[in-house]
């Protein structure tokens, strides 16, 4: 693509380097780029000594979606929110639900959408009924100036937004969202390191970093996924390990989604997670503490169901993505009135 064919937005979050090398800060790659070259994610582009985004005008993706299917299952349940995305990602999943969006511009550098403004995106969101603007799909950090426009604008008018993110933003990062970003959904992918850089050319530390800065920090509202690969990352030694470092360091409020892999771009010779898997997963986050478990593409009340974790009685009884009743009274349960931990319920 030629550079004249750009609508170019300044990027935030970087500085001068090196002669006219520049580095971004808005993920913990915290790419050196050279005059002429793109980071990591292949939509930041140095030109002149100056970094831009080269998405800003790119939406690939506009739909009103229930919140559950993001998910976040504590956070004005029952909603719809706005979810929006542009092509790119600063990982390379092999595996990745959404590859022909967030691998493009890396596989190809193809960049495609439509040059929808904050202010559309926005009038779109109230206009459907949205409570909330997603930033999801894929990788909201690597967008992130269209995510601060349409950020401030939809606070404006009393919208909430929310990230789907693989939780690799530096500190810098989630301190510039966070006048305007009231929940976010983490991928904790795995607990091992060396998964992180065969699997998605990253590391784990700094996904730790931000859910426990994102916990102890911020009053951004957390959840957190896993999506369980057989053979990968599903031992119950890891798993007990992922769960406790969520209990230690997050909370035992914060709600663990764990989500059932099904064969996907690179990696088609793996078999989809059993029921079994999953199962001996959410029995080892109950196990070690945490109030709210959840299965992803398992139907069935027990699994998909908001439970008081005091009294057991179901709070939100779910269908899919569908939430059939919903008895929780001013964040409480009507029964025992403990506290349920959420945003909005
Ligand atoms: S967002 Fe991350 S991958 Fe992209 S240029 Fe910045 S530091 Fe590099």
């Amino acid at each position: 693509m030629a550079i004249e064919e750009i609508n170019l937005k300044e990027a935030v979050l970087w500085e001068g380097a090196d002669g006219k090398k520049v580095q971004c800060k808005l993920c913990a790659h915290r790419c050196e780029i050279g005059e002429g070259k793109v980071g990591q994610c292949c939509v930041r582009k140095n030109i002149d000594g100056v970094l831009y985004s080269l998405t800003y005008d790119k939406v690939c993706s506009a739909n009103p979606d229930p919140i559950e299917k993001k998910p976040l299952f504590h956070f004005q349940p029952g909603s719809r929110s706005f979810s929006i995305a542009t092509m790119g990602c600063n990982f390379r999943c092999e595996f990745c639900q959404n590859w022909q969006i967030s691998q493009a511009a890396i596989e190809s550098g193809r960049i495609d959408g439509e040059p929808i403004t904050p202010e559309q995106i926005v009038e779109a969101a109230v206009r459907g009924g949205c409570k909330s603007i997603a930033y999801t799909y894929t990788e909201p950090t690597v967008f992130m100036e269209l995510c601060n426009d349409c950020g401030r604008l939809a606070k404006e008018r009393g919208l909430t937004n929310v990230f789907v993110s693989n939780g690799y933003m530096t500190r810098e990062a989630i301190d510039f969202a966070g006048d305007w970003l009231n929940g976010i959904n983490v991928d904790l992918k795995a607990f091992s390191n060396g998964y992180y850089r065969r699997m998605c050319k990253g590391r784990l530390q700094p996904v730790l970093d931000t859910i426990s800065y994102i916990a102890n920090e911020t009053d951004i509202w957390l959840e957190i996924t896993t999506l369980l690969v057989p053979g990968e990352n599903d031992s119950s030694d890891e798993l007990k390990k992922l769960a406790e470092f969520i209990v230690t360091k997050a909370g035992v409020d914060v709600p663990w989604h764990i989500s059932r892999f099904h064969p996907q771009y690179k990696y088609l010779d793996s078999v989809p997670t059993s029921l079994g898997s999953l199962e001996r997963a959410f029995e080892i986050g109950k196990a070690a503490g945490l109030h709210y478990v959840y299965l992803g593409n398992v139907p069935g009340a027990k699994f998909e169901s908001t439970f008081c974790h005091n009294c057991g009685r179901m709070l939100i009884e779910r269908i899919g993505y569908r939430i059939a009743t919903n008895s929780i009274e001013d964040s409480k349960c009507p029964d025992c009135e403990t506290e349920i931990a959420g945003f909005d319920l």
